[in-house]
Formats: C-alpha cells, sequence, structure tokens
C-alpha cells in the first residue's frame, strides 16, 4: 500500500480551480484603473496617488492561493491554520469562512495543537513556525501544508549557519513576533547555538553597551529577559555575532542597527579580529524594500497632503511603511475601508502605539492630494474599497477617476 504524502510544500497545482476564487475575493477593478492611469488619478478636486509597489507580495499571494488549494485537495478533511496564514484581518476571515480554523497562539506546540489529529490537514504560514512546532506536528501525524516563504527559508539558512560556526545570531526583530521566534529557534538547532532579538537602535545602544563593558550584565538581563535564547550568557555569547533580520523591518534601520554592532566590535576587538567575530548579511525580504524604496520615491516627488497605509496592525511591514510616511507627512494607518469612518473620524494606528486611535478633523478641506500604499499582505479589493470610501467623502465616485501626472 502506498504511504500517503504527509508533507506538501509546492501547493497542488489546483490554480485553475482556484484562480477565479482568488479573483473574485481579492481583484479590485478601481486599482486596475488606477495602475493604467500610471498609479495617479483624479476626480473633482481629490487626487490619488498609490505607490508603485504595493500590497500583496510573492510571497503573501502563494501562500494564500495554497491556502485556497488546500480546501480544494481536502474538501472532507478539517483543516486548521496555525494562526493567521498572514496579518491581514479580511484575508483570515475568508479563509475562516472556508471552514478552516485558526488556531490561537500558546506557549507550546502541546496545547496549540491540542486538536489536531492524524487525519486533520494543518497550513503553516508565510513566515513559518519553530522548530518545536515543527516537530510536534511530525510527530502527530498529521498532514501539512507549508507555505513558509523562499524569503524566510533563506532567513532561516544564515540563521543556520551562524550556529553552525559559533555565532550568535543578533535578530532585529520583534522577539514576540511569529516570524522572528521561527527564525530564532533556528538558531538552536546546532548544540550552543544562541539569539538575541533587537528591536530597534535604543535596544542595540545596550547590547553596544555591553560589548564596550558600559552596560552591566544584570542591565543586559533586565532588558532583553524575553529576547535571548534559554541560558544565554552575554559576557560569552556575544564574542561572534551574525546579524539577521526578521523580514519586514524597516530597511534604514536595519542598516544601522549592523553599523552599529559593528563599530562596537571592532572597538572592542579591534578590526584586524572584526572578520573572525562579527557577520552580517541583509535578509530584508526585496518585496519589503521594493515598498519602502517605492514609498520613498513618491515622498520625495512631493505635492502630498496626507498618506493613507493600509494593512493589519499586527502587520510589521505595513507600520514600517506607516513609519516612513509619517516623518514627511500626516499619515494614517488603516486595517481597511472602516477606519474611514467619515471626513470628520478616521480610526488608524498611530506610529509608535499598539492600539487604534480615532483622529477627528482629519481631512483637510479644499482641493487635496492623498498618497497611497498597503502592506504585503493587504489585497487589492481593501485598497479600492479605501478609494471608493475616500472618494464618497467628497461626493466623488471611482468611475469619475480620469488620469492626472503625477508631480514632475
Ligand atoms: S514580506 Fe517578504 S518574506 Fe514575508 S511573505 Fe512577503 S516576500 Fe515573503
Amino acid at each position: 500500500m502506498a504511504t500517503e504524502q504527509k508533507y506538501f510544500q509546492k501547493g497542488f497545482q489546483l490554480k485553475t480551480v482556484v484562480g477565479p476564487v482568488l479573483a473574485a475575493n481579492y481583484h479590485s477593478t478601481v486599482v486596475e484603473r488606477l495602475k493604467e492611469f500610471g498609479y495617479a488619478a483624479r476626480a473633482g478636486d481629490v487626487r490619488l496617488r498609490l505607490a508603485r509597489e504595493f500590497g500583496f507580495c510573492y510571497g503573501v499571494d502563494r501562500a494564500v492561493e495554497y491556502a485556497y488549494e488546500t480546501r480544494a485537495q481536502f474538501p472532507d478533511r478539517r483543516i486548521f491554520l496555525s494562526g493567521e496564514i498572514i496579518h491581514n484581518p479580511d484575508v483570515n476571515g475568508r479563509i475562516e469562512k472556508m471552514g478552516i480554523r485558526l488556531l490561537s497562539e500558546a506557549a507550546d506546540p502541546v496545547t496549540r495543537y491540542a486538536e489536531v489529529q492524524k487525519e486533520d490537514v494543518v497550513l503553516l504560514p508565510a513566515f513559518g513556525v519553530t522548530v518545536a512546532e515543527m516537530e510536534h506536528l511530525r510527530g502527530k501525524g498529521c498532514v501539512m501544508v507549508d507555505t513558509t516563504c523562499g524569503s524566510v527559508l533563506n532567513v532561516w539558512k544564515n540563521v543556520h549557519y551562524y550556529a553552525r560556526d559559533g555565532f550568535t545570531s543578533v535578530i532585529h526583530g520583534k522577539y514576540y513576533h511569529e516570524e522572528t521566534k521561527a527564525t530564532a529557534s533556528q538558531a538552536l538547532t546546532h548544540p550552543g547555538g544562541h539569539y538575541l532579538c533587537v528591536r530597534d537602535r535604543a535596544e542595540t545602544e545596550v547590547v553596544c553597551g555591553f560589548i564596550r563593558g558600559e552596560v552591566a550584565s544584570e542591565a543586559f538581563a533586565e532588558k532583553f529577559r524575553s529576547a535571548m535564547s534559554p541560558g544565554f550568557d552575554p559576557a560569552r555569547d556575544l564574542t561572534r555575532i551574525g546579524l539577521a533580520n526578521q523580514t519586514t523591518m524597516l530597511m534604514s534601520e536595519s542598516l544601522e542597527i549592523q553599523e552599529m554592532l559593528r563599530a562596537a566590535m571592532r572597538d572592542r576587538h579591534g578590526e584586524a579580529e572584526l572578520p573572525r567575530c562579527f557577520r552580517a548579511m541583509d535578509t530584508i525580504c526585496s518585496a519589503t524594500q521594493d515598498r519602502q524604496d517605492a514609498v520613498l520615491r513618491m515622498l520625495d516627488e512631493g505635492g502630498l497632503d496626507l498618506m493613507i497605509v493600509i494593512g493589519g496592525y499586527n502587520s510589521s511591514n505595513t507600520q514600517a511603511l506607516a513609519r516612513i510616511c509619517s516623518e514627511k507627512l500626516p499619515t494614517y494607518h488603516i486595517k481597511g475601508p472602516e477606519g474611514i469612518v467619515d471626513a470628520e473620524e478616521i480610526r488608524h494606528r498611530p506610529v509608535g502605539h499598539g492600539n487604534e486611535a480615532a483622529t477627528a478633523a482629519w481631512l483637510p478641506a479644499g482641493p487635496l492630494s492623498i498618497g497611497l500604499t498597503a502592506g504585503a499582505s493587504t489585497p487589492n479589493n481593501v485598497v479600492g474599497e479605501v478609494v471608493e470610501r475616500l472618494l464618497a467623502l467628497r461626493g466623488r465616485k471611482t468611475d469619475e477617476l480620469q488620469p492626472a501626472a503625477p508631480p514632475k
């Protein structure tokens, strides 16, 4: 009897089956029109500019397609999704409506996958899962459909090499983010492997301070209690370090963090020793970088009054886009069209804050130029609905849109 295949990483070649459903769910004619008009359009006194790279990235596209293919391939099986497939409430909601159950996060795999049985199917998200979760699921004997993005796998490979070569992985990322947790777990696959997660420049300053002998072990341990591998000893584990990133962080900040740590290691060990104690590779994915570059170009071109950044509040790459924009313009990071309550109120996530806030009198009167971008997990239909809502505030409809040249 043939053994049932239990692990799938390349989908089920059902694109022709799920393609029409995906198009019906996520396509937007408004977005297509904006693209046809060269990403700049106007209706009445409202001008809209859309960043040239925005929305679904290759990894998310693939993960969402595999989720739909999995439903088609296993119509009679229970399907579980380990957390959110991507950080977008609209997409996760549609997936749940197909009868795929989202499992909530838990400290350990036994709790998280308690309900999963041998005959069930588990979808693994684009940002991957930890080594421990993977092993636990293998042990259960269930079918796994792994949608981990190739760019995330590339980071894992680097972290793996660091651990193999006796380097501690210093990961620029949020220690509680699924991708960073999964990446960090790769550092423990070699005996003696360690990791440390740093979120931003301020945290990196503390690490640099320790390396230079200016910060005590106790203060270090207090600061990074939740962000370092078990048994981490900074005196031992920060003597050889390798840099990696969560793929969706702010590129400019990642490079700065890299330089800060390089300088600290040079101060401590000397220039000649640097190749033996410091490694770095840029693991920001190209989709994240393209979206950040596109929004920077749009901001540099000028002529905008405000920015709308669309994406899940827990989406790191959307947060990074909002941060870039907020340095230049009033910026509103909204989950979707429901954030635009009316011309008097917008509900959004202010940059650097965890919770949603309401801002009043956000929409200036008179002629208006609005810039738009969306994180890598935001589908076009959501972008299109936001455009509709924005135009409606000024009594305009999407079929009134006409091409508008971007500023020279
Ligand atoms: S943001 Fe980058 S790493 Fe994440 S799924 Fe998209 S392409 Fe992959």
